[in-house]
């Protein structure tokens, strides 16, 4: 398991639209979507997790909900996740919705808790 330090300094590329929607939208859509998506990692093809490297999703996935809605972490080391995404453009209409895609938390997004 990684520690949040290693984490952060391994410097992980941060979500990119086309790596994981297909399609086309408005400029500004795709933009708002490209925001939302800085706060998470580039899910891998295998789905692992970045931390620990356990199976994320799956029938034995680590995966599990918190308390918030949507949220959630990895069983085997805690490392926090999003499952349900909704993405607003900017006169709050809903533009893109989810119901299960896990995503990691980048890193540098996060702070340990004192
Ligand atoms: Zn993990």
């Amino acid at each position: 398991m990684k520690t949040l330090e290693e984490l952060k300094n391994e410097d992980l590329p941060r979500c990119e639209f086309s790596r994981i929607l297909k399609g086309e939208t408005t400029k500004e859509n795709k933009a708002c979507i490209q925001e939302y998506l800085n706060e998470f990692v580039t899910p891998t093809i295998d789905r692992k997790c970045i931390s620990c490297g356990s199976d994320l999703v799956g029938f034995l996935g680590t995966f599990r909900w918190g308390i918030e809605y949507g949220e959630g972490f990895c069983r085997e080391c805690g490392y926090p996740a999003r499952a349900i995404h909704c993405i607003e453009n900017k006169d709050n209409e809903t533009i893109l919705k989810t119901n299960f895609f896990v995503m990691q938390y980048h890193p540098n997004t996060l702070e340990l808790q004192e």
